[in-house]
């Protein structure tokens, strides 16, 4: 799973959305696109032209290249012959379906497992990860969204890690759910509720409490699934 670290994002300039500094720059390129993606700035299924990004972000088509083709592997970008890239669809609303059930069969019980093997390094990483969520940092709301995005994908798949199922934690971690259920809508209340949710999973595992690490985690996918529904409408 390609999940890296969202500090780099800070590397974009709020304001004109131009890259600020070379180092890493198809890291800086991928994130100032994963960003436009994830706040729907490029809306699913819109053409995505290299040259207008080319324009945007102020750098070669190189680093754009690549940077489209790691977002491609991570099933938020299309690649047609002769056609060029555009942005993923949405996902269908039975497929949304079939992503939570999916997710209520794994990720409670997985918890549960987790909270069962806990101690104190795996907590302070959970922490730290549930910690960078929570940072208000930056004025830019589309970058914190994105932030949040990838930040709340690292913190699910860690507990997938310390619940010790490979094959439980590649079979969630090949979905890229979080990449796709934060597209379905652009909104605050999507991170400051799931925030208090997080609150009490990490309670349950400071806890090493398996009933209640699987119980937190049953309802923050339920009340997650319930958030993201009306996008249906
Ligand atoms: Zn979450």
């Amino acid at each position: 799973m390609q999940v890296t670290n969202a500090s780099n994002s800070r590397e974009v300039d709020p304001a004109s959305g131009r890259i600020q500094r070379s180092t890493s720059l198809v890291e800086d390129v991928y994130e100032a696109i994963f960003a436009q993606l994830m706040a729907l700035k490029i809306a699913p299924g819109a053409r995505i032209t290299v040259d207008s990004l080319v324009k945007e972000l102020d750098v070669s088509h190189t680093p754009i290249r690549e940077a489209l083709g790691r977002l491609e592997g991570e099933g938020l970008v299309l690649k047609t012959h002769l056609i060029g890239y555009r942005a993923a669809p949405q996902i269908t609303r039975r497929r949304f379906d079939e992503l939570y059930e999916l997710r209520l069969l794994l990720e409670p019980h997985a918890a549960a497992k987790a909270a069962a093997l806990m101690d104190e390094t795996k907590l302070a990483v959970l922490e730290e990860s549930a910690g960078g969520m929570a940072r208000r940092e930056g004025k830019d709301e589309r970058l914190r969204y994105s932030n949040f995005a990838r930040q709340d994908a690292i913190f699910h798949d860690r507990i997938m890690e310390f619940a010790n199922n490979g094959l439980v934690r590649e079979t969630l971690a090949f979905q890229h759910t979080h990449f796709h259920i934060f597209r379905l809508m652009f909104h605050s209340r999507v991170t400051e509720e799931a925030l208090d949710e997080h609150q009490a999973i990490l309670a349950a595992f400071a806890a090493s409490d398996p009933a209640a690490a699987e119980q937190a985690m049953r309802r923050h996918i339920e009340h997650s699934r319930d958030r993201l529904l009306p996008a249906f409408d």
